[in-house]
């Protein structure tokens, strides 16, 4: 049996300035709790706004980017390094968002060197995967998937990093932003599928201590039937996670 170690994550994407972040995190109370962390993913803009205030509260909460270079620096207009996010204390990014891969040309080679290149600079990655509507009724979910992680699971620094600065979140596009959750059955089958092809390259106990996250509509009303599945380790919460009612709401389910 597993012992799960919950991360509930917040995905702010392009939602709450500076100002609107301070006020966010001045006014949330959060209960420390055993075996869960939250995290919140904000604009590059509001990192360092995210910080000071939960530093000045001394608030649970970890702090990370939406994305990250691979490259330290260069001609590369509009990115922000690994380096330049550990200078102002920032050690957590999401890598592979299907937003980057739909809107930005963000693609399995790209999200590999990325999430590479972080793991080189000692930043903790989430990584992003999932399928569309389209592959889900092509019955391609499961090959999409592997095809998403195969460079991953060929390339040494990331194995090695699974379980500790390596985790998962699986967010079928289907269900991200538009209300249409997976069933905890469809995530289950999904994150069991994912963990299984982490367990063909790598020991148990780095398998068990991975987390996969479901990310998709995720919220107040359908969390908890979500996270009683034996593979789901806390979820990856976009517009519940950009109001303090629902998101606390959330909070307080594990
Ligand atoms: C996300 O942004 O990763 C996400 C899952 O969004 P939402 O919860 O709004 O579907």
């Amino acid at each position: 049996m597993r012992t799960k170690s919950i991360l509930l994550a917040g995905n702010w994407k392009m939602n709450h300035g500076p100002a609107d972040t301070a006020k966010f995190l001045e006014a949330i109370e959060v209960k420390e709790k055993p075996n869960a962390k939250m995290r919140l993913y904000v604009p590059y803009l509001s990192l360092q706004a995210a910080l000071e205030s939960v530093e000045n509260r001394l608030l649970p909460i970890e702090i990370g980017a939406q994305n990250v270079h691979f490259e330290k620096s260069g001609a590369f207009t509009g990115e922000i390094s690994a380096p330049m996010l550990k200078e102002v204390g920032i050690t957590q990014a999401l890598i592979g968002h299907s937003e980057r891969r739909q809107y930005f040309n963000e693609t399995n080679d790209t999200v590999l060197k990325r999430t590479v290149f972080a793991l080189s600079q000692g930043m903790e990655v989430l990584l992003c995967i999932g399928e569309t509507l389209a592959e889900r009724q092509a019955n391609r979910t499961e090959a999409v998937l592997e095809e998403q992680l195969v460079q991953i699971l060929a390339q040494p620094d990331c194995l090695s990093a699974f379980g500790t600065k390596l985790h998962i979140a699986y967010e079928p596009v289907w269900a991200i932003g538009t209300g249409v959750v997976a069933t905890p059955e469809q995530a289950e089958a999904a994150h069991a599928f994912i963990r299984g092809l982490l367990a063909k390259k790598l020991p148990s106990d780095q398998v068990n201590a991975t987390r996969i996250l479901y990310g998709g509509s995720v919220s107040p009303s359908n969390f908890a039937e979500l996270l009683k599945c034996p593979n789901i380790d806390g979820g990856l919460v976009g517009g519940a996670s950009l109001k303090l009612d629902s998101w606390t709401q959330l909070w307080g389910l594990l």
